[in-house]
């Protein structure tokens, strides 16, 4: 076991701690021991978790668009074009088997990013126009209010008069 954060220096001044303020690492020295293994496995973690995140990182499309005539996900690609970086998407199912398999699906990324911006933008246009359409017959109901609430108290009203008039009805029979 390693214990340290015995004590504590406060403006240049050393100060004794509790026990109950050290920190005690349990199984410290094990773990010193057999660090080579650790560093070797650490690096093979690395390693494995490289390309995956990579990829996530820089092809924000990977594992997301589908080839429409074979279904095939499509890769991604770099290529270098006048003297410019591009990724390109690509269908594996062409990029892997040819032309018999599937046709040269491909699409630039700059191409899905105004194609994502334009459609966040539409969205951005529809939900506006609905909020407002939403306004709008909230205002029309509102100005409606009192006088659907004015026409209810009339019925009310009608209503009464009418419970009134059977119970007259009612007592004459009785009085019969
Ligand atoms: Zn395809």
């Amino acid at each position: 076991m390693l214990i340290n954060h015995r004590s504590e220096t406060n403006s240049g001044k050393a100060k004794r701690l509790e026990q109950a303020e050290w920190y005690r690492h349990e199984n410290f020295f094990p773990v010193v021991i057999e660090r080579d293994i650790w560093e070797k496995v650490q690096q093979k973690l690395k390693a494995q978790a490289r390309p995956a995140n990579g990829n996530k990182a820089k092809h924000r499309y990977a594992g997301l668009i589908l080839c429409k005539e074979c279904g095939s996900p499509f890769v991604p690609m770099i290529r270098y074009w006048n003297g410019k970086r591009r990724v390109e998407y690509v269908c594996k199912g062409y990029h892997r088997n040819g032309k018999s398999y599937c046709s040269s699906h491909r699409v630039h990324e700059e191409v899905l990013d105004a194609a994502v911006q334009e459609f966040a933008q539409t969205m951005r246009v529809k939900m506006a126009e609905k909020q407002k359409e939403l306004k709008q017959k909230q205002k029309m109901w509102a100005l409606r209010k009192p006088v659907l609430d004015a026409h209810i108290l009339l019925l009310q009203e009608k209503v009464l008069k009418f419970e009134q008039e059977i119970d007259e009805i009612v007592m004459e029979k009785l009085r019969i």
